[in-house]
């Protein structure tokens, strides 16, 4: 047997990088250079996660070839320091030795990892010197590395240009254009492209959910389940943070079951994505079951139930969960207090919160956002101290922003404090002249205190600088299909019955006591249209449509893009008591549970 037989057996036989260590001495011992033996044991060392030593071996070879260079450059796209390749790649050029078609696909792939938008553009004129750039892995790489480092015009280039393309080429280019927002494109290509595998449909539904088009994300799911495609988990997480959105709670059950089905493993991201899609479709208790059926829990996942019991208003069960959480010696971290504070803040415990904000640096060593700060203004000024928020605003540490001066006017307008609501409006009109939310809430707390002049004031204030009113638009999800309402929007094709079931509901309550609440007016609104309006608000069609289509102890649950206003909150209470049904609404900051003429918020949002 001669020395490179023998050490091809020993490599065989090697099952740690010691083993690999060992063969390495034995070739220097016998001064053995053999190209394809050195070959042999750095590719195996490349594999053993031991790149350094990987490095020093290729390093100490007199005269690498290409395959060696290859093997190294390779290794290092995927190491932490994907520069080595391109370094790699300039060494090997200085020997004098040529790249052949896998060098480059290699080099792109780490130029790609660090966005070296430049030292790709020259690999690609490199390529084409040599005559590579037809080839298809080549043709590939390029397209990622151009979709990676936002180039997506040299992306697209290089597809167009491309004489052959194949899953991958078109993958790419579709990821390519999901990643950078370009949903149209992406989406123009997937209607073209022929096969398509997970990783496409993959890219398109994560694309759609990433950019907030999440009935769009969904109906592509749907369409991969007609192709009969079996979903992984990624495509499972994007489809529940969807569901976790629009409220689409059967959808997202749906999942739930298909994990179990089919014996999926519960990994924590999985068990999180779930948890968090029943608390925000209103199922505190299925993502408790969640949280507690889950083997290993991490920060998120406990960050993530606590801040689902905090939108429910659970604020001392969030507090009990966050101590549990240090008992089990989890460290928590600024997102975790900001679920803290806010479980305070919907809870009204305005001590404890004070007490929390102060152990984020004094304990924890964390320094304080913006958005902690938000959190602590909120929490005060809701819990009616709003000189001690004004205190609080003078002693940040930061200039206060939209984050800071909005929580303090919802504060203002909940104490019905007008002079300091509209010197916080004007604040926020400042910085966010564009934000219609300030001028309805400022027009709402004038309207409440009877200044209807300022009211209109406002409003001709809002029409000069163009400020178009954000619509409300609520979401009902009925077998599975999510039924949208946006106010003055009829275009729903039940909107007739709709109407009907809602003047009956009308009847129903005015013999309650009902009276519409007109102060809650809506800025471009006249006097005499006010009461037809509040009748409009697109979560009392949402409910009116809810009742209509369901029965008995089916809970009607409503995902509301807006702040609950105080009449259609009242409506509601009244509602659940005469109609003897459950309602949950999400709105843009909580969930209010109502239930037998009660909300769980207490009134208090
Ligand atoms: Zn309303
Ligand atoms: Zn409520």
């Amino acid at each position: 047997m001669n020395g490179s037989a023998l050490v091809k057996l020993l490599l065989q036989r090697c099952a740690t990088v010691n083993h690999l260590k060992q063969v390495h001495a034995h070739l220097i011992a016998h001064a053995n250079n053999d190209l394809f033996t050195l070959g042999r044991l750095l590719n195996l060392l490349c594999n053993s996660q031991s790149l350094s030593y990987a490095q020093s071996f290729f390093s100490s070879i007199p005269k690498p070839n290409t395959f060696l260079f290859n093997t190294i450059i390779r290794a290092h796209t995927t190491g932490p320091n994907p520069q080595n390749s391109i370094f790699l790649y300039i060494d090997l050029l200085k020997a004098g030795i040529l790249p052949d078609a896998y060098t480059f696909p290699f080099v792109l792939k780490a130029c790609a990892r660090f966005q070296a938008l430049q030292e790709g553009r020259t690999l690609h004129c490199h390529a084409l010197k040599f005559g590579f750039d037809s080839y298809l892995y080549v043709g590939n790489a390029l397209i990622h590395m151009y979709s990676f480092s936002d180039c997506l015009i040299g992306a697209r280039q290089m597809f167009d240009e491309m004489a052959l393309r194949d899953l991958v080429s078109w993958n790419s280019m579709i990821n390519g254009y999901a990643k950078c927002g370009d949903l149209e494109e992406a989406r123009r290509l997937f209607d073209l492209m022929g096969e398509k595998n997970l990783i496409t449909w993959s890219a398109m539904i994560s694309g759609y959910v990433q950019m907030g088009q999440f009935k769009e994300g969904l109906d592509v799911f749907y369409g991969s389940q007609a192709c009969g495609v079996k979903p992984h988990e990624s495509i499972l997480v994007s489809v529940l943070a969807a569901c976790a959105h629009v409220g689409g709670i059967e959808q997202g059950k749906w999942v739930h079951a298909y994990v179990k089905a089919n014996g999926m493993h519960m990994s924590v991201i999985m068990g999180t994505a779930l948890m968090d899609m029943y608390a925000k479709c209103g199922c505190l208790n299925l993502a408790l079951d969640v949280f507690h059926s889950m083997h290993e829990k991490n920060l998120m996942a406990w960050t993530t139930m606590i801040k689902g019991m905090a939108m429910h208003g659970h604020g001392t069960e969030a507090l009990e969960l966050f101590t549990q959480m240090e008992e089990e010696g989890v460290t928590p971290d600024d997102i975790t207090f900001i679920g803290v504070l806010c479980a305070c803040t919907h809870a009204g415990l305005v001590d404890k919160g004070l007490h929390y904000f102060k152990s984020i640096s004094e304990v924890y060593g964390i320094s304080p956002k913006i958005e902690h700060y938000g959190c602590l203004v909120d929490l005060l000024a809701r819990g009616g101290r709003l000189q001690k928020a004004l205190c609080v605003i003078k002693d940040m540490p930061m200039e206060p922003d939209a984050r800071i001066w909005g929580p303090l006017l919802a504060g203002c307008r909940f104490n019905g404090e007008v002079e300091l609501a509209e010197l916080v409006a004007n604040h926020l009109i400042e910085l966010e002249p564009n934000d219609s939310g300030v001028y309805v809430l400022l027009g709402n707390i004038y309207a409440a205190s009877g200044r209807h002049e300022d009211a209109k004031k406002l409003r001709i204030l809002m029409s000069s600088k163009g400020v178009v009113k954000n619509p409300g638009c609520s979401l009902f999800e009925l077998e599975g299909t999510t039924h949208q309402f946006i106010v003055g929007d009829t275009s729903h094709p039940q909107m007739r019955e709709i109407q009907e079931k809602w003047e009956e509901i009308e009847r129903v309550i005015r013999v309650e006591g009902y009276v519409p609440n007109r102060t809650q007016v809506l800025l471009d609104v006249e006097e005499e249209e006010k009461e037809e309006a509040l009748s409009w608000h697109s979560e009392k069609m949402a409910i009116a449509f809810g009742l209509m289509r369901t029965k008995g102890d089916h809970v009607i649950r409503i995902v509301k893009n807006l702040r609950v206003c105080s009449d259609c909150h009242h409506v509601t209470k009244l509602i659940s008591k005469v109609y003897g049904r459950q309602i949950v609404v999400r709105d843009r900051t909580r969930f209010h549970h109502f239930k037998e003429g009660q909300c769980s918020c207490n009134d208090y949002w």
